[in-house]
């Protein structure tokens, strides 16, 4: 890297004016956004996002998922050095869950095009392109990671058949956005097009505010599996059955419930278990349970946690049940793998960090993002900034202006240091 431009910075006010303006779109008056994706306050934000991009002189990239970039073509033109002309990708995404806050997807956007525009007003040499990448559909109100999962040619018609959000809400999206399923199944891009994606994110937890600590650094994204359990025991008159007489689904479901909780805390620290639905039926005052089903979803950090955490969980529910009397029916509904973060991309951070005497710690990162839908096709990292209180999806959600340029300025000398070595 070239030394003169590690005194390069992000302009604070630049950043805040653009943050300022895109919070107006969707804005729900506490101090949130209500933009899912595809809405008409979402469309809103990228018209506004596209205007930027053509302000400062960048080149405005659509795709046809949607992905909305701005390119810097700033390789240096050298068949030796960059036979390929690979591009970095920096990014985040602008839609939003129902009702939630400014800074989720949002800053990481902001902080990417402000970075490209630093890096274009100083001339930096550099041996790849850059572009600011705003991802469709992250938070899943339609699919869920649909432009990363795209742009990866992770996605299949298969996916899109019975989107998390419904059929007839992705049909009223796409025509709403001008994209078809065919152009979102076409969006793949060549492997070796890409060389990495760094993203700037609110940490939406609150060790990095426990901690004293201004960047956090992920070192994974947890794995998270979810299957759907049901404790089968027999209805009977609620009056006239004994207490011993009685296989009651409702107490080999409670027990499983409260077990695991105990589990994850002493067995496994890193992890989290979560039962977020139990349907108890009949569902009557006066007949034994006949059956629960119950919703299990679980996180974990690394390969052979998540294995473990599984095994350990479902054991448990065995045991849970027997002891009722109970029968158990397992379906397993699916799973993303925990995914690490890359090396090259995690020093590069931490060398940024260095530079700008700020302090870090490695973070498994909870939530999903789409940089796990990338992990395999090109380096990837994140950072997390801090979240006051760790409140995120909510109005909530606060992160102080010194951290959100802290959190742009180590984007951004991370990015230079990755995109000046030679490819
Ligand atoms: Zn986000």
């Amino acid at each position: 890297m070239n030394k003169a431009f590690d005194s390069l910075r992000v302009s604070s006010s630049r950043l805040r004016a653009d943050f300022d303006a895109l919070a107006q779109f969707g804005a729900t008056g506490d101090g949130g956004v209500h933009r899912p994706t595809f809405s008409e306050a979402h469309l809103a934000a990228r018209a506004w996002l596209r205007e930027q991009i053509e302000k400062a002189g960048l080149e405005l990239r659509v795709d046809s998922a949607g992905n909305h970039s701005a390119f810097l073509n700033c390789a240096i033109k050298s068949p030796i050095s960059n036979p390929q002309s690979l591009t970095l990708l920096l990014g985040s995404h602008l839609d939003s869950v129902p009702y939630g806050g400014r800074f989720d997807g949002a800053l990481g956007v902001l902080a990417a095009l402000e970075v490209v525009r630093t890096v274009k007003e100083a001339g930096v040499p550099l041996t790849m392109n850059l572009e600011a990448i705003d991802f469709t559909d992250e938070e899943g109100t339609l699919v869920g990671f649909l432009g990363s999962a795209a742009v990866a040619g992770r996605l299949t018609a298969e996916h899109l058949r019975q989107p998390r959000g419904g059929r007839a809400a992705l049909d009223a999206g796409m025509a709403r956005a001008g994209v078809t399923e065919q152009g979102i199944l076409n969006a793949a891009r060549p492997a070796r097009s890409i060389a990495g994606y760094l993203e700037l994110h609110i940490e939406q937890g609150k060790r990095l505010e426990t901690a004293r600590t201004n960047i956090g650094i992920v070192s994974a994204i947890v794995g998270i599996a979810s299957y759907r359990l049901t404790f089968v025991g027999r209805a009977d008159h609620a009056g006239t059955t004994s207490m011993h007489d009685r296989r009651d689904a409702a107490q080999g479901a409670s027990a499983f419930v409260v077990a695991i909780r105990e589990l994850v805390i002493r067995d496994f620290p890193q992890c989290v278990a979560n039962v977020g639905n139990i349907t108890v039926a009949p569902g009557a005052f006066n007949i034994v349970p006949a059956s629960v089903v119950v919703s299990l979803e679980f996180r974990a950090p690394t390969a052979d946690e998540f294995s473990r955490l599984e095994t350990a969980l479902l054991e448990r529910a065995k045991i849970e049940a027997e002891r009722f009397g109970l029968g158990l029916k397992v379906d397993f509904l699916g799973k993303h793998d925990p995914t690490p973060m890359s090396f090259t991309a995690e020093n590069a951070f931490i060398a940024a960090c260095d530079a700008l005497r700020l302090s870090h710690m490695p973070l498994v990162s909870g939530a999903g993002h789409d940089g796990q839908m990338l992990v395999g096709m090109c380096a990837v990292g994140m950072i997390f900034v801090p979240s006051v209180g760790g409140a995120s999806h909510s109005p909530r959600e606060f992160t102080e202006w010194q951290d959100c340029v802290n959190g742009a300025n180590v984007l951004l000398q991370a990015a230079l240091q990755l995109a000046s070595h030679a490819t």
